[in-house]
């Protein structure tokens, strides 16, 4: 599991403009993410801890890689919803 920090998910979303992969929304915190070049596929899911935020993606990266980058901005917004719906 890696820990998502501000330095982190700057250098991820970073890496996902550039890379510009396909995001589709499985469920709430579970993605599908895809490199559009090369047609490799991957799952980021998301985890909330203590208050403090987890990622995994199936990809072999050991750091926040790019998948998770593209996909928090699908997360953050759905977030948003859940929460408003729950109030
Ligand atoms: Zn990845």
């Amino acid at each position: 599991m890696l820990e998502i920090t501000k330095e982190s998910i700057e250098k991820a979303i970073e890496k996902a403009r550039i890379t510009k992969p396909k995001v589709k929304v499985i469920q709430f915190r579970l993605y599908n993410v895809t490199n559009k070049t090369t047609g490799a596929n991957y799952e980021v899911t998301f985890t909330k801890i203590a208050g403090r935020k987890f990622a995994d993606c199936t990809c072999p990266a050991t750091k926040v890689c790019y998948h998770i980058g593209a996909s928090i901005g699908a997360h953050i917004v759905l977030a948003e919803q859940m929460s408003r719906q729950t109030v």
